[in-house]
């Protein structure tokens, strides 16, 4: 898939990682929906819905059945070995084959402390692998998953003001850096906007539903919504930092 694949092409290939806790939840109001609208538009879903599954977050020696080192645990090691030798957890294994299978990646979580819930972070920390999501000098623009969408719908608790540039917080963009460029960017994924639902908790029925419209709207436009550029390799240095021609460009805009 790339930015010139449009609706009705071919099914999309979605998978959702759906970080909340409860049923009744906004967060599972959307997943909901994102399921349903969808599949009705002829598009093929995958959830994993991480605390109904009971996925542990926890990375170790679990996550492989094949050993590098039995002394010393360096996980990118096990995991370019295993990577190589089918060497990991049916349960981890599962996960990778759903990631290597979509078009679109949605991360689906509620706000906590300013980033991803806890079980999210630990799904990321032990799926995205040395040999399946990065490593052998991919990354970014040629990164092991290029080719691929990914987006974050999340909820936040507080109102949009609280996360304006004079909000306490300031904006949602610069919060959701690590995840836009640390996870999705660097593996190759083209970084769709966030969808951004802000305190739901805070407002009436009304506004909730318009929320849930906005979202139906959003997901029928995945392969053409707007994404955030991200490096281009070529861009940059041995050190990794901005050629000169490339700064001076910049600063010319
Ligand atoms: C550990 C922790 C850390 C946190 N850190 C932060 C933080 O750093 N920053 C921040 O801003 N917030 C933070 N929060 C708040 C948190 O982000 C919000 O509580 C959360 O995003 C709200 O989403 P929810 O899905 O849980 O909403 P819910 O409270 O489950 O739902 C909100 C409302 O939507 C209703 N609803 C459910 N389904 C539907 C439907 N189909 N149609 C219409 N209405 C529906 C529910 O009944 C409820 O009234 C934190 C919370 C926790 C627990």
């Amino acid at each position: 898939m790339d930015g010139s694949w449009r609706t009705g092409d071919k099914p999309m290939r979605v998978f959702i990682v759906h970080a909340h806790h409860e049923p009744t939840s906004f967060n599972a109001a959307m997943t909901g929906e994102a399921v349903k609208t969808l599949r009705s538009a002829g598009h093929e879903v995958v959830v994993s819905d991480l605390y109904a599954m009971g996925f542990d977050p926890v990375s170790d020696r679990r996550n492989f059945t094949t050993v590098v080192d039995p002394n010393r645990l360096k996980q990118q090691d096990e995991e370019a070995y295993a990577s190589k030798h089918s060497g990991y957890s049916a349960e981890l294994q599962a996960e990778i084959d759903k990631l290597a299978w979509c078009d679109v990646l949605i991360f689906q979580f509620p706000i906590w402390w300013l980033g991803l819930p806890a079980i999210l972070k630990g799904w990321v920390d032990r799926v995205f692998t040395v040999g399946h999501a990065y490593g052998g000098g991919r990354w970014f623009d040629g990164g092991v998953l290029a080719g691929k969408r990914a987006m974050c719908a999340l909820t936040v608790g507080g109102l949009d003001p609280v996360y304006s540039e004079e909000g306490v917080y300031g904006p949602i963009e610069a919060i959701l850096y690590p995840v836009h460029r640390g996870i999705f960017a660097f593996t190759g994924f083209a970084v769709i906007a966030p969808f951004v639902v802000y305190g739901p908790n805070r407002i009436d029925d009304a506004v909730r539903a318009d929320y849930l419209d906005q979202y139906r709207k959003r997901l029928l436009t995945l392969p053409s919504a707007p994404t955030i550029p991200g490096p281009v390799m070529a861009d940059y240095d041995g050190f990794v930092r901005k050629k000169p021609q490339q700064n001076a460009a910049a600063l010319n805009k």
